[in-house]
């Protein structure tokens, strides 16, 4: 039954990767980051991808935004294949369904927090009037309606990454990946970049996020444990067939729907 099995268009998970591999070569050495990954994320998931230093967590979340092509295996995107596509597809593909977070912010020092967050779009090839009213809005929703022509060091590291935030969401992208998004940031104004990803999540945003933190991690639905390169375990398979639930994110979320 052809029809049957085919899968229907909301099911067509975000991401999907199937013996996925990175080496790096080091001198004479070869370093595995990544072994052999097998995964697909859902729409709206939230995920959280822990695991010690050095177990291939930026390496994956690299591959995942199309900063980085793997060495092996293949990665869908929306159901495109995007593994072994050139750097210049790659860079298109990252600018319309990628929005990346990093724990060290990576904003443009000299540019306002508007500027920094129109970036994306001038890539797109959006209009300047288009650009400045998504850019104005992003920044409203991060709380940021009343700092949009603050330059990065006229700005608490906590609002840093907000802006940070807005940039990776302004061209309304399909996955939202941040890297140890907290790790450069107290616990207080961690909690609020953590509290913005909970609304964005019910707001129905995919978010996969790096974190070594449990307490970080807890606010994930899913949680995923890399060790040396390899999945070594995934909410997901435990619960095989039920939908991924966790203690805080899939509770709080549920009680609002
Ligand atoms: P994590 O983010 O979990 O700390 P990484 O993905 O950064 O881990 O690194 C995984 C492994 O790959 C580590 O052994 C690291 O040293 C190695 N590695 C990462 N990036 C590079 C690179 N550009 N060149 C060589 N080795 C690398
Ligand atoms: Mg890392």
């Amino acid at each position: 039954m052809p029809g049957a099995s085919a899968p229907r268009a909301g099911a067509e998970p975000v991401l999907r990767v199937q013996g996925l591999g990175r080496d790096y070569a080091m001198g004479s050495e070869t370093v595995h980051a990544l072994r052999a990954v097998d995964l697909a994320i859902q729409r709206n998931e939230y995920v959280a991808i822990m695991g010690p230093s050095g177990s291939g967590k930026s390496t994956l979340m690299n591959i995942l935004g199309c900063l980085e092509s793997p060495t092996r295996g293949e990665y869908w995107l929306n159901g495109a294949l995007v593994s072994g596509l050139s750097d210049a597809d790659l860079a298109h593909i990252r600018n319309r369904e990628i929005g990346f977070v990093f724990q060290t912010f990576n904003l443009l020092a000299r540019a306002t927090a508007l500027r920094n967050v129109e970036l994306p779009l001038v890539y797109a090839g959006v209009a300047k009037d288009e650009r400045r009213r998504r850019a104005t809005e992003a920044l409203r929703r991060v709380q940021l309606g009343d700092r949009m022509h603050h330059k990065p060091n006229e700005l608490s590291g906590g609002q840093r990454q907000r802006v940070a935030i807005a940039r990776a969401l302004v061209t309304n992208p399909a996955l939202l990946l941040a890297d140890e998004p907290t790790g450069n940031l107290d616990t207080r104004t961690g909690e609020e970049v953590l509290a913005l990803f909970a609304a964005l999540h019910a707001e129905g945003q995919t978010i996969v996020i790096v974190t070594h933190e449990p307490d970080v991690a807890a606010h994930a639905q899913r949680r995923i444990v890399l060790r040396d390169g390899a999945i070594e375990s995934d909410d997901a398979r435990r619960h095989a067939g039920a939908p991924a639930a966790g203690p805080r994110g899939a509770e709080a979320e549920g009680s609002r729907t």
